[in-house]
């Protein structure tokens, strides 16, 4: 993704990763959500109630899964018409995460497992929105322990749900 902003070096600075969960679970919370899916336009609603925001559909070839451009007044975010919803529904969060943290480095290619600060930051953001914490440690404790039917559970792929659990330590529970 472009993002029309200057560069900083960014690179030199170690992730918020605390900050970036917090902003996903007050959105989460403002939202009274408290059942997955997660329904992105519901987030997106509320952001907007803030921000002068656009997200929509954008034909962006094979290469590109999402953009966000930030103007003075106001921003957008696109992404990837032609990918799988699931993976739409994690780039639409990590462009989020991107906006909301306030990041004005240039954008990579999404990568879970991506080093780079500022893409740690918008990936757990995106992990915390879409697949909360505390709904997921309450799903399963109660039992629902089948990776596929949680990533259906919470809309999300279930490369998304793996790296989820391997993240929180949850793996070790199912
Ligand atoms: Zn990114």
């Amino acid at each position: 993704m472009t993002l029309l902003k200057p560069t900083m070096p960014e690179e030199s600075l170690s992730p918020r990763v605390g900050h970036a969960r917090k902003l996903a679970r007050n959105l989460i919370a403002e939202l009274n959500i408290n059942q997955p899916p997660i329904l992105l336009d519901d987030v997106i609603k509320r952001v907007r109630k803030h921000h002068d925001l656009s997200v929509f559909p954008w034909e962006l070839g094979t290469q590109t899964d999402g953009i966000q451009i930030s103007g003075e007044n106001m921003s957008a975010i696109g992404y990837n018409q032609s990918q799988h919803r699931h993976r739409q529904r994690f780039t639409v969060a990590h462009e989020l995460g991107h906006f909301l943290l306030g990041h004005t480095s240039k954008e990579r290619p999404l990568d879970l497992e991506s080093k780079v600060p500022d893409e740690v930051e918008a990936n757990q953001f995106a992990a915390e929105l879409l697949m909360p914490l505390a709904l997921l440690k309450s799903d399963i404790n109660g039992g629902q322990k089948q990776p596929k039917m949680l990533a259906k559970k919470y809309d999300v792929s279930e490369e998304a749900i793996w790296w989820r659990l391997l993240e929180c330590r949850l793996i070790e529970k199912i």
